[in-house]
């Protein structure tokens, strides 16, 4: 991608009413735009982004048996009168509107009623179970306070996987190789040194759910942490549990801040029993579904990875989420000859595959290296007049600063890694 093509240009300042660090960086970087308090564009390269989160997500959720499907927003009452969900006073968040052709409908918060519903219609058996649909899809929440950026926004997307079990050896195998491919996913964006599987209260079977929180000072939430022992619990687990049986005593525990980037949840027969989701066992009798939902937010996830891995220059992307792999910057372009030298190794390493954001713009090279610090692509790649006479190129990474002169080959070794 040349950036003279790009609609999207960086930013001085982050507008004054944005507190968010990672929403500043990503305005600035024109990444995502903000429309108003709690809703956000994500724009070419912010989109880029979300995608590639999104693949990764794709990939842990597949090969644990996930299928994928899309599910709609718009929410029949009827359907979440039959579970008590759907009084403001049951839900705090719910945004409903009128229908013109009569009647009210919700915007999805989450999709256990709807999902429930459609597998009435293809369960009947204990020969249909397990199965584990998910989406990835927009959710609408009345949040009272979106001041975390992108990571606490009123319309997100959500990753929400349920699991659909015969047994409960069936569901808790299922939660087990969930919770897994969620740190899995975690360490791929880059953050699983920070995210703790956190025990949380709810859950049935056992008396836990668990959170994935990601300890940053950013964060809305609050764990208790024994870094040693490799076990975190939030504040109402803190509260209530014997925390002995967790294998940890009060005073190994340390407070910190967090953000909740993913949440995994046993749901029992709940929304079987209250929808009518039953299936016949092999002694032939009715008996309801064992559920579980699974959540991941990736515009959350996205903003964690921003807030945690930035340095005072900007953003610094991972390499499996940047949007680009490389940042090329050309340098003294106006000279014909150089600009060619430049367009050349765009084209070459595109060819071979590699993703490459090209600043071809004229404009000075302070600003460049300024903007290129701010996007945050894992590789700096200058193409300059001097680096043409010595037939070399600078590349410097982006998380390390790590500073090398390579030549062509060396540049496609490099990068067909
Ligand atoms: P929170 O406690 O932060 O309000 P939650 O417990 O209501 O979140 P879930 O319903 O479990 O969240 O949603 C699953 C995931 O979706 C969360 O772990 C988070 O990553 C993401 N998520 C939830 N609410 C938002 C939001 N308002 N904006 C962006 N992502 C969100
Ligand atoms: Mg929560």
């Amino acid at each position: 991608m040349r950036q003279t093509q790009l609609f999207t240009k960086t930013l001085r300042e982050a507008p004054a009413n944005e507190v968010a660090k990672n929403a500043q960086l990503l305005i600035r970087g024109g990444y995502i735009f903000k429309n108003m308090a709690g809703a956000y564009s994500f724009l070419p390269l912010g989109l880029q982004v979300v995608e590639n989160i999104n693949a990764i997500i794709r990939e842990e959720m597949d090969a644990i048996g996930g299928q994928e499907m899309h599910m709609p927003s718009l929410q029949d009452a009827a359907l979440w009168k039959q579970s008590d969900r759907w009084s403001d006073e049951a839900v705090d968040v719910w945004f409903k509107t009128e229908l013109k052709a009569g009647g009210e409908i919700g915007l999805a918060w989450t999709h256990e009623e709807v999902l429930t519903d459609i597998m009435t219609h293809y369960v009947s058996s204990y020969k249909d179970l397990p199965k584990f649909p998910y989406q990835i899809q927009t959710k609408f929440r009345n949040e009272m306070r979106a001041k975390s950026g992108i990571m606490r926004t009123r319309e997100f997307w959500m990753k929400d996987l349920y699991s659909f079990c015969a047994t409960e050896e069936q569901h808790n195998e299922f939660y087990e190789a969930c919770a897994d491919a969620y740190m899995r996913i975690f360490k791929r964006l880059g953050i699983g040194q920070q995210t703790y599987k956190t025990f949380a209260s709810g859950g049935a079977f056992t008396k836990f759910s668990h959170e994935f929180q990601t300890l940053a000072e950013a964060g809305e939430d609050v764990v208790y942490v024994s870094e040693e022992k490799n076990v975190a619990v939030n504040e109402e687990v803190l509260a209530e549990a014997d925390l002995a049986e967790l294998g940890v005593s009060k005073d190994e525990l340390e407070k910190r801040k967090s953000i909740e980037v993913g949440n995994i949840f046993s749901l029992g027969t709940k929304f079987s029993e209250a929808l009518g989701l039953t299936f016949k066992n092999d002694a032939g009798e009715d008996v309801p579904v064992i559920m579980g939902s699974y959540g991941i937010g990736p515009a959350r996830a996205m903003g964690t990875v921003v807030d945690l891995l930035a340095d005072e220059k900007g953003i610094v992307w991972p390499a499996a989420i940047a949007p680009y792999r490389v940042h090329l910057v050309g340098l003294n372009t106006d000279d014909a000859a150089v600009r060619d030298w430049a367009d050349g190794i765009y084209t070459a390493l595109t060819k071979r595959g590699v993703t490459v954001l090209y600043d071809d713009r004229d404009a000075r090279p302070g600003e460049k290296f300024a903007d290129s610090d701010l996007l945050g692509m894992p590789y700096r790649v200058v193409a300059s007049r001097k680096g043409k006479e010595s037939g070399r190129f600078e590349v410097v990474e982006r998380a390390t600063g790590e500073m090398h002169e390579l030549t062509e080959d060396e540049l496609f070794n490099k990068f067909s890694e």
